[in-house]
Order: structure tokens, then C-alpha cells, then sequence
């Protein structure tokens, strides 16, 4: 006899609803999803206990009959699809007819419903897949679906169900993801009778992102957009200063379905390379809108992942559009001064910074206007820009400055002064430089008076050997000199201030670390990164007028001069305004 038996109707659903609903949040996903493809304007989302007692979504959509209402709960029932043709272009958010019948197969359910034109609404009452005949009733226009005691038959799935805070917490961001995708509806989150979230329709992106993240968060957004091929981007763009620790804020949507996708994902990290420190997450709310055709919603049961036809593609426009925006966009780091004291070790020296300034620029004593007699001829750092731009003329207004501690550069500027910290900028200068530099040609070298000797082991040597290519355009020139001995004849002009011998060592060790060398552009990046480093001016050196003077000009002349290629922050601004509100003078 056989063992194989066809699982009952009931036990389908229950069965396809542990892919589809997770938990609580899904249920509010679901319905929400629903309310959105009946064309609804208005959607009231209520909750009780984290959703386990009560999730209630009502609208103000065309609603349904009482035919209707009773095919929405079978399983594999939709109108949103017919043929296999359709599912070439899904343009509604849900398509699989499963929802309804897996969430009424593990609840209670109450629905009510009236269509635009009836005079009366019907209700139907599911408990676990048992279903109640449906009756007429009275009611609004549009639809309640209510949900009650979720997964109160299947003590299994409700023991992986969080604290009621904690699904609460599911719940508020998948109401998110759909308000900010969704900013022509007006939206209601009601939690155990408080109100969570209560958005007005055609609000702007963000406006909602003042009202459900932060003011903060919504001011410090540059917005960029972008139509090529058929893909239109627009993305707000979190500024380095609200980077996160995670990628929890950042907002993908396709076609107005979040998304998550490791391309995008990617395309992300790469426009923020060298704008925020390596370990941090920008902010970003990116709304992709493409032809429906070019992708697939059918890979997975919440859809939160999709298959793209050309992932490549599109990788490449977000980062090109992503990077133009960043790369073009002042980032310097406006300065919070906090009320009190200065906590930090970095705070105090600020604090210092900025005590001597003042003491130096009272306004009746007359000062060394280092400007005031431009200098033409100095050559110092030669590391900079210097030798290669036209920037040499210095800026026409005046622009008085101080070096603190030798490591800190105070300077005045447009709207009041800025803390540069002398290492980060040069380093990025120099970073711009050799970029631009080798994108063009090799770098400059100059023959070394005295060659420099090391020695290498055998490893190292074939290093040397492989690499060739990239050492020559790096304008160093290693000849053998001996068994096992090696010596730099020629080093780059504009890292001169590097030890040729240290630089090596570090650049073979960059070339035998296998995280790096299997991928050749984040060599390169990294052997740059290192160059900089090493011949930039360092902290605790003193600088004399010319060179600050130089520092400032290149820092104007540079690309993305608020910050190091570390991602580290460059340059701290302080503004008159902050400082009059400081001093309670406004
Ligand atoms: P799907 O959304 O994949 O079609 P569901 O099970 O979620 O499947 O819903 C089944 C059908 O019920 C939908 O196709 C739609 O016709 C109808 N429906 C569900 N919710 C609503 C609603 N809020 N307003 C009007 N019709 C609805
Ligand atoms: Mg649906």
C-alpha cells in the first residue's frame, strides 16, 4: 500500500503560510500590499500586543463584493494575474493569490467590504481555514481585514514570536518601507491605542523621513537623480556625518516594492569609498524605477528579493550616478559644539584651537596678515598641487590662519572658521593628485643621488617581478644590486617626502596581502592610499607660512578635500551662526 497521500486544502495553506507570514509584520506587509494595488488613498494600519492579539488595515479602495470576498480567502485566488504571459510584467506588488488564505489558514479573520457602488457592505468570518458563510452588513466604502490572535493554533510558530515590543518594532518598519514609497496616501499606525504614525497624503520623501526617522536625519540628505536606458534613480544621499553603523538605513525600492540586493548593495559601498570611513554604513533612500520586464518578482515568497535581467547595468548606473553626486558635493563636517565641556582628547585640542585663535585675532590688534603680501615662489610641500594646477594664485579674499599644536591648521572661512587637520588633507591631496596624475600617464621620477639598498627574499623578488607594470608607472625603479639585494635607482617626485626604502617594503607587503592583490583595482587604490600616507605631512610638524598658505589653496583645488582617502573627516567647520547661538547672542 502506498504511503503518499494529498495533503488537504487547509493544510496547503497553512503550509505556504510559513513562507509567506513570518510573523505579525508580514500580516501588516500583506494587507497593506493589498490596500496599495486596489488603488486605496487612505490606509489605517491598528495594532494590539506587537500584532499577536489584533492587526487591523482598513482603506478607502474599490472593495470587493460578496463574491469577491468570498474567493479572496481560497488559495491561488488573485485578479491580479491570469496568464503566464502576465507574470513577464508584474506591475501590482502582490500577483500570487496566496496571502489572504495563508494568514485566514493560522487566525481568526474578519473582513468587511463594500465596493464603490453597493449600498451595503458583506463581512466573512475565517477561523484557521474554517470559514463562515457571507453576510450582508453595513459599512464604509472599502475594505477592514482584521486579524486576530495569529498562529493561535500552532504553538510552534507562536514560540518564535518576539516580545510584543519587539514585533512592534517589525511592524513600524515595514509601515516604513510602504510610507516612503508610497507618499501620495494618507497613512495611520495605531499601537495599542497610541498613535505611532499619522502621515497626511502627498507629503514629500523627505518630509516623511522628518516625521518617521528624524529631522536630523531628513536635513542632512542630498538629493541626486538620474534617467539613462530606462532607469530612472533618484536617491537622497545621507551625508558622511549620520553615517550609521549599519546598513539599517538604507532604503531600496523598485518600482515602489523595497527591496534588498547585494549589486545595489555594492554599487552603494563603492560611491561612498573614500567619503566615509571604510567600516561605516551611509544613509541612502534610493527609488529605482525601470520597465517591469526588466526583472523578475517571482524568485521569492515575500519578493523582497528580485533577479534583475542586467544586474550589471545597473550596478554601474547607480554607482556612476551615486559618485558624480558624492564626488561633486562639499561634505566638510559642520561642527555640533556641545554645551558643556569638551570631552574628547580631539574636543579639548579643538577647544584649545580655538581659545588661541581668538586670543591672536582680537580685532585691535593688528595681526600678521599672512596674506596680505601673496608669496609667489615657494616650493614647499612639493607634494602638493602646486607643481601641477594652475591654482597657484592664492584666493583674493583674505584668509587669516594659525597652526595649533603642530598638527592642526585653524583658518578662516567663508562663513566663519574651519579646524583642518593637517595629516587627513594632505594625504587627500596628495591621494587626488596621484589619481589624476596616473590616470594620465606614470608618475614622475627623479634619479636618487645615492641609490638605496635592501634585500629580498625570493618570495619578494618575484613579487617585484610580476608587478612590474605597476611599480614602473609608480615611477620607482628597483635594479638588482647583488645576490639578494635589491636598490632603488628612481623614486616619485611627488612622494619625495617618503622614505624610497619604507615605501617598498609596505608596497610588497600590499602586493603579497591576497585579500588585495586578487582584485586589481583595490590594489591600486590601496597602494595610493599608502603613498599618501607615507609622504604627507604629518601630525606634529610644523609648518611654515607658505606651506599652510599652499595647504589651504590646494584644499580648495581639490576634489573631495573634507575627507581623507580613509574616509576620516578633514576638515570640522565652525560657522558664525553656531558660535553666536554658543555665546547666546542670537
Ligand atoms: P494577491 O494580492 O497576490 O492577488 P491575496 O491573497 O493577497 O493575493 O488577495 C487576493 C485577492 O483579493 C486580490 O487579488 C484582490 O483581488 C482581493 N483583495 C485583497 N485585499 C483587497 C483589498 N484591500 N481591497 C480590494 N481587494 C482586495
Ligand atoms: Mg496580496
Amino acid at each position: 500500500m502506498g504511503q503518499i497521500i494529498t495533503l488537504d486544502q487547509n493544510m496547503i495553506n497553512m503550509i505556504a503560510a510559513g513562507e509567506v507570514i513570518e510573523r505579525p509584520a508580514s500580516v501588516v506587509k500583506e494587507l497593506m500590499e493589498n490596500s496599495i494595488d486596489a488603488r486605496a488613498t487612505k490606509i489605517t494600519v491598528t495594532i494590539e500586543q506587537g500584532g499577536q492579539k489584533l492587526i487591523s488595515v482598513t482603506d478607502n479602495s474599490c472593495g470587493m463584493d460578496a463574491r469577491d470576498l468570498a474567493n479572496a480567502f481560497e488559495s491561488h485566488t488573485t485578479s491580479k494575474i491570469k496568464t503566464s504571459n502576465d507574470l513577464l510584467g508584474i506591475s501590482t506588488l502582490g500577483f500570487r493569490g496566496e496571502a489572504l488564505a495563508s494568514i485566514a489558514s493560522v487566525a481568526r479573520v474578519r473582513a468587511v467590504s463594500r465596493t464603490t457602488d453597493a449600498l451595503a457592505g458583506n463581512s466573512i468570518e475565517i477561523d484557521c481555514g474554517e470559514k463562515n458563510e457571507v453576510s450582508p452588513c453595513s459599512g464604509d466604502k472599502g475594505t477592514t481585514i482584521q486579524v486576530r490572535d495569529l498562529f493561535y493554533k500552532l504553538p510552534a510558530r507562536r514560540k518564535f514570536l518576539k516580545t510584543p515590543n519587539t514585533e512592534s518594532t517589525h511592524i513600524t518598519e515595514q509601515f516604513t518601507r510602504i510610507a516612503l514609497a508610497n507618499t501620495h496616501l494618507d497613512m495611520t499606525l495605531n499601537n495599542n491605542g497610541r498613535v505611532v504614525h499619522r502621515l497626511t497624503s502627498n507629503q514629500t520623501v523627505p518630509q516623511r523621513i522628518a516625521e518617521m526617522f528624524s529631522a536630523e536625519i531628513s536635513a542632512n540628505l542630498i538629493e541626486t537623480k538620474s534617467a539613462e536606458k530606462q532607469l530612472h534613480i533618484t536617491a537622497l544621499l545621507g551625508k558622511p556625518a549620520i553615517s550609521r553603523t549599519n546598513n539599517k538605513l538604507q532604503y531600496i525600492f523598485l518600482n515602489g516594492r523595497f527591496i534588498r540586493d547585494k549589486f545595489i548593495s555594492h554599487a552603494i559601498k563603492e560611491a561612498y569609498h573614500g567619503v566615509i570611513e571604510p567600516n561605516r554604513f551611509p544613509v541612502i533612500f534610493l527609488f529605482i524605477q525601470m520597465p517591469f520586464e526588466n526583472y523578475d518578482v517571482n524568485v521569492h515568497p515575500t519578493k523582497i528579493e528580485v533577479r534583475f535581467y542586467n544586474p550589471n547595468l545597473i550596478h554601474s548606473q547607480i554607482l556612476g550616478a551615486l559618485r558624480e553626486k558624492l564626488l561633486g558635493t562639499k561634505l566638510d563636517i559642520d561642527a555640533k559644539l556641545p554645551t558643556d565641556t569638551f570631552a574628547s582628547e580631539r574636543g579639548r585640542e579643538i577647544a584649545d584651537a580655538m581659545a588661541e585663535f581668538f586670543k591672536k585675532h582680537r580685532p585691535v590688534q593688528t595681526q600678521q596678515q599672512f596674506i596680505s603680501t601673496p608669496k609667489t615662489n615657494f616650493s614647499l610641500p612639493r607634494t602638493g598641487l602646486a607643481q601641477t594646477t594652475k591654482t597657484q594664485t592664492l584666493p583674493q579674499t583674505r584668509r587669516q590662519f594659525l597652526q595649533i599644536r603642530d598638527s592642526f591648521i585653524v583658518a578662516e572661512s567663508d562663513d566663519g572658521f574651519m579646524v583642518i587637520d593637517q595629516h587627513a588633507l594632505h594625504e587627500r591631496i596628495i591621494y587626488e593628485n596621484l589619481c589624476r596624475r596616473l590616470k594620465q600617464s606614470k608618475l614622475e621620477s627623479q634619479k636618487l643621488l645615492i641609490p638605496e639598498s635592501f634585500e629580498l627574499n625570493d618570495v619578494q623578488a618575484e613579487l617585484i617581478q610580476q608587478h612590474n607594470n605597476l611599480i614602473e608607472k609608480l615611477g620607482v625603479e628597483i635594479v638588482p644590486f647583488g645576490p639578494g639585494t635589491y636598490a632603488i635607482q628612481a623614486f616619485p617626485i611627488l612622494l619625495a617626502k617618503a622614505s624610497p626604502v619604507d615605501f617598498v617594503k609596505d608596497l610588497l607587503d600590499l602586493l603579497n596581502d591576497k585579500n588585495i592583490n586578487s582584485d586589481p583595482e583595490r590594489l591600486f587604490d590601496e597602494v595610493l592610499n599608502m603613498a599618501a600616507c607615507k609622504a604627507a605631512i604629518k601630525a606634529g610638524q610644523k609648518l611654515s607660512e607658505s606651506e599652510i598658505e599652499q595647504l589651504l589653496v590646494d584644499k580648495d583645488a581639490t576634489e573631495r578635500s573634507s575627507r581623507c582617502p580613509h574616509g576620516r573627516p578633514t576638515t570640522i567647520q565652525f560657522s558664525a551662526t553656531e558660535l553666536q547661538k554658543q555665546f547666546k547672542r542670537t
